[in-house]
């Protein structure tokens, strides 16, 4: 790693691995002289610290959005479940507290917006143009088609689009994030970047 985080990254649940962080860290890293970047699917933090870090050091914002009541995957009796997340009074999973400790312990408050609001209502009012867009939110198609839709269309020419969990073999994981993937390589407004690991990165050409 190129660069040094502010707290053991290891101390935030999630689910990206180092080395997917460092290249969303490197990614923010070029745009954020851009414009903001934005990302869809914050959970507790861990991305937003490597995206948060570099646009702290460029002097860049990046903006949160997530409901935070938790993906299909995380609701009571689902897999990825976590009893320690989940609002009992509510009857609702929250990982807002959490999201916001995270961000508090890594210094990123100055730097990171969070947008508390599902994606579909934050994306409605949106004008501002993006210098990054990463979507990791929802895995259901219409999730993953809410997300495309609603953020893709504001990235600058020569920002980028990131996607986490591209499974091209269906065996490996679900197909939502492969699909929008390949929907935006399809519209010709965007060029193939390496992909690292599950991290799909392309960059808006026009
Ligand atoms: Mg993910």
């Amino acid at each position: 790693m190129d660069f040094a985080l502010p707290l053991d990254i290891d101390s935030v649940k999630g689910f990206l691995s180092p080395v997917e962080g460092a290249a969303l860290y490197r990614a923010a890293r070029e745009c954020a002289p851009l414009g903001p970047c934005l990302e869809i699917g914050s959970y507790c933090g861990k991305s937003t610290v490597y995206l948060g870090a570099a646009c702290q050091r460029s002097g860049g914002v990046l903006f949160a959005v997530d409901h935070h009541r938790g993906s299909e995957e995380h609701q009571l009796g689902e897999e990825y479940h976590d009893p320690a997340l989940y609002d009992g009074a509510a009857g609702l999973m929250d990982s807002f507290r959490e999201f916001r400790a995270t961000m508090r312990r890594a210094g990123l408050e100055d730097t990171v917006v969070p947008v508390v609001a599902p994606t579909r209502v934050a994306a409605r009012a949106w004008r501002t143009p993006l210098s990054l867009v990463f979507i990791d939110g929802g895995h259901s198609l219409e999730a993953a088609m809410t997300d495309y839709r609603g953020w893709s269309g504001h990235l600058v020419p020569g920002g980028l689009l990131a996607i986490h969990d591209i499974f091209p073999d269906p065996a490996d994981g679900g197909q939502a994030p492969y699909t929008i993937y390949r929907l935006a390589l399809a519209s010709g407004l965007y060029e193939e970047l390496p992909r690292v690991e599950t991290l799909g990165l392309l960059r808006r050409i026009y």
